[in-house]
C-alpha cells in the first residue's frame, strides 16, 4: 500500500512544526496574549512587536488588569508602536469582556466579533490560534500566498476577490489536522518564504502545485493596490520651552493621533514657506527670546505626506504663543514617558 496523499494543508502544518519562529505568544497560546499579539502585528513587524508585547503583558497581565487601567497608562505602555487606536480598542475591548464575559475571551467568532476593535481577521485568529477552532483567517500574507498559488490576479480591493480569499481560506482550514497550526503556517509562509519580493520557492512546502512558481510569474501576484493621489502637508512644530519645561497639548478626539500629546503646529503652504512662518511668529510675539529650527521630520498618514520642521522656542513667560487645545507643561523626563504623537517622538529622537 502506498503512502496516503498529503493535502497541501497537511504539508504546510508539517513545515510549520519545523520552521516556525519561537515567539512569546506561541509559548502557551493564552487567548489574551494571542489577542494582544494579533492587534500589535496588524501594523507592526514581528521583530519590532516582541519587546512591546512583553512590556505590555508585564504591565497588564490579564484582561481584568487591562480593563481597570487608565487609558493614559495603556497609551504610555504602547508608546513608540504608533497607531494608538489599536491600544484604545484593546482597552475598550477589555472593558467589554469584563462586563459581558467575566474578563475572558469567548471562543466563537460570532461572539468575538461583538468585542470592540475585533474584526473578521482578528476573530478568526483568536478562534483558531487561541482555541484551535476550525475558523478561517485572511491577512496580507495569506492573500499573497493564495494569489500566487492559484494565480489570482483580480484587484485586492474588490469585495468579490476578498470573498474568494475567505472561501479558499475556509477550504484549507477544513482540510487541516490542526487549525491553529494551519492558519499560523499560512501567515508564516507569507512572512518568511512567500515574501513580497524574491519568494524562496525552493523552500516552500506547497511549491509543486503553485501556479505562479510554475509560470515564474511570482512578481505579478498579488496585483498592486490602487493608491490614492498623495497630498503633501508642511507644518512648523513649536517646541516651546520655559524654565526647563516644554509645552504640549492633547489632540482632540476624531483627529489624527487623538488623545496623544503633541506640539502645537502652524501650517505652511510649501516647505519654503516655513521660514516665513517663523519670521511672522517672531514679529507677532515679543515674549519669544529665541527661535531655532532643530529638526526636520517626515511622516506618512494614509496618503498624506507630512514634512514638519521642529522649532525650539525659548519664551520669557510661561505663556504658549500658539496653541490649539488644552495643554500642559512638562519636564523632559515627564515628556519622555508621555503617550505622544509619532511626530513628537521623531523630533525628540
Ligand atoms: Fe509562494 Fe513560491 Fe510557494 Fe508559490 S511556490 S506559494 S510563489 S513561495
Amino acid at each position: 500500500m502506498g503512502r496516503p496523499v498529503q493535502s497541501n494543508s497537511e504539508k504546510l502544518e508539517q513545515w510549520f512544526a519545523k520552521q516556525q519562529r519561537l515567539l512569546p505568544w506561541r509559548r502557551h497560546y493564552r487567548p489574551y496574549e494571542i489577542w494582544v499579539s494579533e492587534i500589535m502585528l496588524q501594523q507592526t513587524q514581528v521583530a519590532t512587536a516582541v519587546p512591546y508585547f512583553k512590556k505590555f503583558i508585564r504591565a497588564f497581565p490579564s484582561i481584568k488588569k487591562l480593563a481597570a487601567a487608565k487609558q493614559e497608562t495603556v497609551l504610555e505602555n504602547w508608546s513608540g508602536l504608533g497607531y494608538y487606536s489599536r491600544a484604545r480598542n484593546l482597552h475598550r475591548g477589555a472593558a467589554y469582556l469584563v462586563e459581558h464575559h467575566k474578563g475572558q475571551l469567548p471562543q466563537s467568532c460570532d461572539e468575538l466579533l461583538k468585542v470592540p476593535g475585533i474584526g473578521p481577521y482578528t476573530a478568526g485568529a483568536i478562534a483558531s490560534i487561541a482555541f484551535n477552532q476550525r475558523e478561517a483567517l485572511v491577512d496580507g500574507n495569506v492573500q499573497r500566498v493564495f494569489s500566487r498559488f492559484y494565480g489570482i490576479g483580480s484587484p485586492l480591493e474588490s469585495s468579490a476577490t476578498q470573498k474568494r480569499y475567505w472561501e479558499i481560506a475556509g477550504d484549507w482550514v477544513k482540510n487541516a489536522l490542526n487549525p491553529r497550526d494551519l492558519n499560523q503556517a499560512l501567515m508564516e509562509l507569507g512572512a518568511t518564504v512567500c515574501k513580497k519580493s524574491q519568494p524562496d520557492c525552493p523552500a516552500c512546502p506547497i511549491q509543486r502545485e503553485c501556479v505562479a512558481r510554475k509560470a515564474q510569474t511570482q512578481a505579478l501576484y498579488p496585483p498592486p493596490k490602487k493608491r490614492k493621489k498623495s497630498v503633501s502637508l508642511y507644518w512648523l512644530g513649536l517646541v516651546q520651552t520655559y524654565n526647563g519645561k516644554y509645552y504640549l497639548e492633547k489632540n482632540p478626539a476624531g483627529t489624527w493621533w487623538e488623545t496623544l500629546w503633541d506640539f502645537p503646529r502652524i501650517e505652511a503652504k510649501t516647505e519654503s514657506d516655513i521660514p516665513k512662518r517663523i519670521s511672522s511668529l517672531l514679529k507677532q510675539n515679543e515674549i519669544i527670546e529665541s527661535c531655532r529650527p532643530i529638526k526636520k521630520v517626515k511622516h506618512t498618514v494614509t496618503h498624506h505626506k507630512i514634512t514638519m520642521v521642529g522649532c525650539l522656542i525659548h519664551l520669557s513667560q510661561k505663556t504658549p504663543v500658539a496653541h490649539q487645545g488644552e495643554g500642559k507643561w512638562f519636564t523632559q523626563k515627564q515628556m519622555n514617558k508621555l503617550a505622544k504623537s509619532s511626530l513628537v517622538s521623531k523630533i525628540l529622537n
